[in-house]
């Protein structure tokens, strides 16, 4: 529509001061989003590429086995002599590795490792998935700082809410995070959950109809069979009170090569379903994993992220707000930001719940609503998720509250309470 006809002139002037104003307050994320590390920038693409081949060539394989999901899982890396061939470590952070395998599990797929940057100390894939000597040293934390051994009314149940609860079916992973807050499960070996544990958590929910909403998790829930995959949805799906079913996974950052046809016709059966993902970083968007996140969204399955605040990993207002928009060109809806917990073991990737705020303020007004997701503490001894925002309502008054905008201007918004509707329209 040509606007000329009935802008004035002086209107004209108004909109092109107030566009570059704003545009200014973006200036400061134009000049540095080009410097932050993703995975799909033409450097970086090359360089996993080459990692890629090199583990190929080490492990002897082709192709068509590293598009193997089966083959990803199979051999995953948790020796060091192996990783020093791939990334360069040094002599102490050998030691470190070896030192803490003795206390807690590592092992990454051969996809995800190749996402190292070797010419980067603190690469944020490295960060997340080799284990560091820190991980020993500092001893703060607790082991299950949300009580969830407390919430298991039955099979391997966890249920903190009133219409909705979990399903934990594993403790597998295609990776085992170094930030994990499930740490305590990951154990010292694999461990599915037996169809008899399975089948008590089902009938536990048939016999429960106020829960309409079930989620799957683990561990990592694609880290099962298809078939038992099949079953478990099957037998879940086919409850009357279950409205919609979800499922957890970072296999889709960790190991996309896990959404395979096979895999596909099978979610496909059981509509809706939803899947909640975990991208932490740019550098985990990557062209295998926008791959996994489109076949998905091409069968209709809703998609969103819940990404943990970790210190030197997503800890700037900038590396986030370009992660969701990264996520975004991937259909995955930015859902959670989590606050992360203080978990004994992992205490190195906490953060102040001010840094958090800030990432928040960031967010809000410079970038789409799609891209800005809930920041959450949850509260400890499994009291729940509780949503954290920056103060936008400044105080209450009759008649009135007075609010923030995004920008910081503070006003008087008018606010009366409501008439009931039949005296409205007598
Ligand atoms: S994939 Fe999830 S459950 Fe598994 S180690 Fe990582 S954060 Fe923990």
């Amino acid at each position: 529509m040509d606007c000329t006809k009935f802008d004035s002139i002086d209107n004209r002037e108004i909109s092109i001061n107030r566009a570059t104003e704003l545009k200014s307050r973006i200036q400061d994320y134009l000049d540095i989003k080009d410097k932050i590390p993703r995975g799909l920038s033409p450097e970086q693409i090359e360089k996993t590429e080459a990692q890629k081949k090199k583990i190929l060539n080490l492990l002897n394989a082709a192709d068509e086995d590293w598009d193997n999901w089966k083959w990803q899982l199979k051999n995953r890396i948790s020796d060091v002599d192996f990783l020093t061939k791939v990334i360069d470590l040094t002599e102490k952070e050998i030691k470190a590795i070896k030192q803490v395998q003795k206390k807690y599990r590592w092992s990454i797929s051969p996809y995800y490792l190749s996402l190292i940057d070797n010419n980067n100390k603190y690469c944020p894939i490295k960060l997340m998935s080799i284990p560091s000597n820190i991980e020993i040293e500092k001893k703060a934390g607790k082991i299950d700082p949300m009580g969830e051994e407390f919430t298991n009314p039955a099979g391997s149940i966890t249920r903190r809410y009133p219409d909705r609860l979990i399903i934990n079916v594993t403790n597998e992973c295609a990776m085992y995070c170094r930030h994990c807050q499930r740490r305590r499960n990951i154990g010292t070996e694999d461990l599915h959950q037996s169809r008899e544990v399975l089948q008590e958590s089902i009938d536990y929910i048939r016999a429960n109809p106020e829960i309409r909403d079930v989620l799957i998790t683990g561990g990592d829930p694609l880290t099962l069979s298809d078939e038992m995959l099949d079953w478990l949805l099957g037998e879940v799906h086919a409850i009357p009170s279950v409205e919609y079913i979800r499922l957890g996974t970072r296999t889709i950052v960790t190991m996309p090569q896990r959404i395979s046809d096979n895999l596909l016709n099978i979610l496909k059966k059981y509509p809706p379903l939803y899947i909640n993902t975990h991208f932490n970083h740019p550098m985990e968007i990557t062209k295998e994993s926008k791959e996994a996140c489109d076949k998905l969204a091409n069968i209709g399955i809703p998609l969103g992220n819940q990404a943990v605040l970790l210190n030197g990993i997503n800890n700037d207002k900038f590396v986030m707000r370009l992660m969701n928009h990264e996520m975004l060109k991937c259909r995955v809806r930015p859902y959670y930001i989590f606050h992360a917990k203080k978990v004994v073991g992992t205490i190195h990737f906490n953060t102040s719940v001010a840094e958090g705020i800030e990432i928040m303020e960031y967010l809000r007004g410079y970038t789409s609503g799609m891209a800005i997701p809930t920041y959450i503490i949850n509260a400890p001894g499994g009291k729940g998720k509780t949503p954290i925002l920056p103060q936008y309502i400044i105080s209450h008054g009759k008649n009135y509250v007075k609010i923030r905008t995004w920008e910081g201007e503070i006003i008087d918004y008018p606010s009366f309470p409501s008439k009931p509707i039949e005296d409205i329209f007598k």
